[in-house]
């Protein structure tokens, strides 16, 4: 090859991974394969390598670290202030806003509205000349930052070369200055928290941290290697470009021209459907990708908001709906420990009360013993605990430089807080190999362990009237010894206990006779045996079509199954061969239970049929191509890409550009939990 043919080729290379960067970064929406993009990248780095002559600062091998280290940042007077935002907390907040706007023009107005998410992230600037990247500026004070350029142009979401992506040949501004917020995605931030923790480093409290921890690395290498984003939302100056009379107009322009701009921004008429926006985004606020903490409503018009102008450095024409706080600082009481069904001892940290967004949060999750060890935590601790949605609050983090010394270390239980037997420790058997603590018991001998099998029995059987509560009440009141005894309940008895009114007890008992006819793979799952989940359940069902068969079945028969490990095998069969299983097996029996399938030649009902599902991200319990297997079982069709046409989107961990344009679109998305339901309706 000669040079001028590479210098052809490289050209070539260069424009096709700006585009498909573009489409995958920008626009969600990539047009090819990871792995194809990954083999014009080499493709272009060998070309460079053999050809050094013909690199130049533009080419995208160079975008991974540019400018090198530097020992101070250089400091940068923004010539247009970088604004704060008043804030309100409330829809009448937001009223007395909208009525003082209107109160300092002196007369009636028609306000628009944009609605945008606040990204709870770093405030950056960016300066275009003649539609090149030039300089890259943190917030700073508001009035100077710091330069950022090289950390800000390893961003791959931030253009170096501006241009219009629809073809049009409007002016590229000559001078163009916009603002953005860089974050950090959360699954990311997971990720690389876990990281830290597993190096043994300090760990980032939040997203935020962790972007702006990134983003001010004096080595820009570091920050190249940090997954970080950036939703650009405000035009601060422009020489040379179209007229823009509006943000709604701004927002657009800059989708134009390759800026990457959050989804869902709304434009509103009125007040009402201001809230409306709001609302919404404070609804999906757990199931994005991205940290918000509120909604920045602007007056859409920038005549109006010209005529607005500012009190003090807050603008009147804007403002920040803040979303209630879901973080707080408080301490660490104590540890209780919980046995659940498989034996495992598990911890739940006992806080001194804190109000967390309203709700007073007296426990949080801990996990495994294992994150005890890795947050190094100690009675007494001062901890970063974190709300999300309704679920258990989490530990976040032990705010080590807030300790005084008061700290105790946390003993683990040397014995079984259910039964008094021994507790041993090792890895679980679900996969993920964490370290747990065990009651050495069984669940016959270990009441804990057996309420929880209860529990869990009935949730499998859709006996939703059987709460966890409930299942440990009626053992502590003798009503239940085991699962079995669910469907020999005295109605009388029930009715005599606190709390249970006609109506309810005969719901409940509905929905235990309702569960004798569940079909048998559904019997198989609710057992709980070792290594048999929900799809080793359908496949031990699809095999043996009766519990009596299977329970006939010595190990070479099950693990003969294709797709049925030896270890499930022998697991299988030491459950049944377990003489307390047996009684209460014989109980469930003999109480009517269906405990036999019959056998169809066509494979059973089709209850997706019509349906199409798009997979993305990582399943615990599932591989991809075991749940499209289930998935097109039931008669569902498979679809590559998410597109008006897509039903459902099934969303697994680390789920990517999918599920944002599944959001995007508002197809239905279900996550793991809602996809092993549908798999069990
Ligand atoms: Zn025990």
């Amino acid at each position: 090859m000669t040079e001028d043919q590479a210098n052809q080729r490289i050209l070539d290379l260069r424009h096709q991974i700006e585009y498909h960067n573009y489409r995958y970064y920008i626009l969600d929406d990539p047009e090819v394969t990871d792995a194809e993009f990954d083999a014009l990248f080499r493709e272009l780095k060998a070309l460079e390598t053999r050809f050094p002559e013909l690199i130049t600062p533009e080419s995208p091998t160079q975008r991974v670290s540019v400018g090198g280290v530097v020992s101070e940042f250089p400091k940068v007077v923004h010539e247009v202030p970088m604004l704060s935002l008043s804030n309100v907390f409330s829809p009448e907040g937001l009223g007395e806003w909208n009525e003082r706007a209107l109160k300092y023009l002196d007369k009636r107005f028609d306000f628009e509205y944009t609605v945008e998410p606040k990204i709870d992230g770093l405030s950056v600037s960016l300066l275009y000349e003649n539609g090149v990247l030039v300089r890259g500026a943190t917030r700073g004070d508001g009035i100077t930052g710091d330069d950022i350029t090289p950390n800000l142009k390893t961003i791959k979401s931030i253009p170096w070369n501006l241009k219009y992506r629809d073809g049009s040949d409007d002016p590229i501004p000559t001078r163009l200055e916009v603002r953005g917020e860089v974050y950090m995605p959360i699954s990311s931030f997971e990720k690389l928290n876990k990281e830290l923790a597993e190096k043994g480093e300090k760990l980032f409290a939040n997203p935020r941290n962790s972007a702006a921890g990134s983003l001010r690395q004096k080595d820009a290498s570091i920050t190249a290697k940090r997954p970080l984003n950036v939703f650009i939302y405000t035009l601060a100056q422009m020489d040379g470009g179209p007229d823009l009379k509006t943000q709604w107009e701004a927002l657009k322009f800059f989708e134009r021209l390759g800026f990457r701009v959050a989804p869902d921004i709304k434009l509103c008429q009125d007040l009402q459907t201001v809230s409306n926006a709001v609302q919404n985004w404070i609804d999906r606020r757990d199931k994005l990708d991205f940290e918000i903490d509120g909604s920045v409503i602007k007056i859409n018009d920038f005549a109006t908001e010209d005529r607005l102008g500012f009190v003090g450095r807050d603008p009147r024409w804007a403002t920040a709906y803040k979303f209630p706080a879901r973080e707080a600082v408080t301490r660490l009481l104590g540890i209780t420990w919980t046995v659940r069904r498989t034996g495992t001892i598990n911890p739940l940290a006992v806080l001194e009360p804190v109000s967390i967004g309203g709700t007073t949060v007296k426990s949080a999750t801990l996990f495994n013993i294992d994150m005890i060890e890795r947050l190094g935590l100690r009675i007494n601790d001062p901890l970063l605990v974190k709300r999300a949605g309704d679920v258990i609050p989490n530990v976040v983090k032990v705010m080590d430089e807030r300790r005084t010394g008061e700290e105790t270390p946390i003993e683990l239980p040397a014995t079984c807080p259910s039964c008094g037997a021994p507790t041993t420790r090792r890895p679980d058997e679900d996969g993920t190999n964490d370290p747990k603590l065990y009651c050495t018991n069984d669940p016959y001998h270990c009441p804990f362990q057996m309420k929880d099998w209860i529990f869990f029995f009935s949730a499998v059987r859709g006996v939703d009237g059987m709460g966890e509560r409930i299942a440990h009440r009626f053992y502590d009141e003798g009503f239940l010894k085991d699962y079995g005894d669910l469907y020999y309940l005295d109605r009388e008895k029930l009715l005599a206990l606190d709390r249970f009114g006609e109506k309810s007890t005969d719901k409940l008992l509905k929905q235990i006779e309702d569960s004798k006819q569940k079909p048998l793979d559904n019997l198989l799952m609710a057992l709980g045996i070792p290594h048999v989940g929900v799809k080793s359940a359908e496949m031990l069902a699809n095999h043996f079509h009766s519990l009596a068969n299977l329970e006939a079945a010595d190990v070479e028969a099950i693990a003969s199954i294709k797709g049925m490990g030896r270890v499930a095998a022998q697991s299988i069969v030491e459950f049944f061969q377990n003489e307390n299983n047996q009684a209460v097996l014989k109980k469930v029996k003999e109480a009517g239970v269906r405990t036999e399938d019959p056998i169809e030649e066509d494979g059973g009902p089709k209850p997706l049929a019509g349906k199409t599902f798009v997979l993305t991200g990582n399943l615990v319990n599932y591989g991809r191509k075991q749940a499209e297997e289930l998935l097109k079982r039931r008669g569902a069709t498979i679809g590559s890409s998410v597109s008006k046409n897509t039903d459902y989107v099934i969303a697994g961990a680390e789920a990517g550009s999918k599920l944002t344009k599944a959001q995007q679109l508002g197809i239905n998305i279900l996550d793991e939990d809602a996809f092993t339901r549908l798999l069990q309706d």
